[in-house]
């Protein structure tokens, strides 16, 4: 293979997210994941491959690289990957922790998950639907020990919202950071949470709109996506990690489907610096002019 070249992430970029795999061993039935329609089922680079893609990057302290999913645990090269990043590379984690914890904290150095920033570096999600609290605290209680930078995040969906604010004091009491997240969503018709551009999420109609992304989104098998819809719907990538000359280029891009947005993409929320009303996507109208020559 060519030499493959550094990538430098533009300073206004705020999130990178390497999702292992969108397979999960759980199913909630909120799942972000499941929005829209599920795409066809992704390819995976192995561990090398993806310490090869990742380990061009270079990020600042304040910009970790999140392994997500799905469950990122599912990924045979899990903790390989975890070891063999470079240092330079700061790494956050989102998992629901259903995976064989002692091998964790035995191969993994607490030291290397842990940063300056105002949340823990390893994020749990708690679903009371599908999971059981005492277990997943006692399995968080043995990470902190451990000197692992672990919390929990609980999401405000309507029928859970008791059940999660009642978690959330257990879990004070222990001395465990948890925190909840506003539902993103449909439930009972109605669609929750707050987006900056109106009938982005509603799936009512398709429009052909230019669109910019503050976010490296990956996907497993390193194809690199406009957003998270785009991901998730399995439509055309726009790169791949392993693109020998691939360079992140800060452009609007075409798209026709505004209108199937997913709420990742478009809602309001804090940036890194914890400041409230950025979205990841700036969306732009197309003026006559550029709708004729688009085709
Ligand atoms: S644990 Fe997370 S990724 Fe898995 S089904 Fe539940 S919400 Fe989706
Ligand atoms: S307009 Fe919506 S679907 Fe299209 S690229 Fe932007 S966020 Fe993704």
């Amino acid at each position: 293979m060519s030499e493959l070249k550094p990538i430098k992430i533009p300073e206004d970029y705020n999130y990178i997210a390497y999702f292992l795999t969108l397979a999960c061993n759980l199913k909630c039935s909120f799942c972000i994941n499941y929005f829209g329609t599920l795409g066809p089922a992704q390819k995976h680079l192995s561990g090398p491959q993806w310490v090869q893609g990742l380990n061009r990057i270079t990020s600042r302290d304040d910009l970790p690289i999140t392994l997500q999913g799905g469950e990122p645990s599912l990924h045979k090269d899990f903790i390989y990957i975890l070891n063999n990043l470079k240092s330079e590379l700061k790494i956050d984690i989102l998992t629901n922790l259903q995976f064989d914890t002692d091998e964790f904290i035995r191969r993994v150095d607490p030291e290397r998950i842990k940063r300056k920033s105002p949340y823990a570096s390893i994020r749990v999600s708690y679903h009371p639907e599908v999971m059981e609290l005492e277990p997943l605290v006692k399995n968080v209680l043995r990470f902190q020990d451990a000197g692992f930078s672990i919390g929990i995040w609980g999401v405000m969906h309507p029928v859970q919202a008791d059940s999660i604010l009642k978690a959330q004091e257990r879990c004070k009491s222990l001395g465990i950071d948890f925190r909840t997240k506003e539902f993103l969503g449909e439930y009972n018709g109605r669609l929750y949470g707050t987006y900056r551009y109106e009938g982005a999420c509603e799936k009512l109609s398709t429009k052909r709109v230019l669109c910019k992304t503050t976010e490296l989104i990956m996907g497993s098998d390193g194809s690199i996506y406009r957003c998270h819809s785009d991901l998730y719907e399995g439509r055309a990538p726009v790169e791949n990690i392993l693109d020998p000359a691939f360079q992140i280029q800060e452009v609007f891009r075409l798209c026709d489907y505004f209108g199937h947005c997913n709420p990742c993409d478009v809602k309001l929320k804090t940036n890194r610096f914890q400041q409230f009303g950025h979205t990841s996507v700036e969306i732009k109208e197309l003026t006559e002019e550029e709708m004729r020559r688009s085709g």
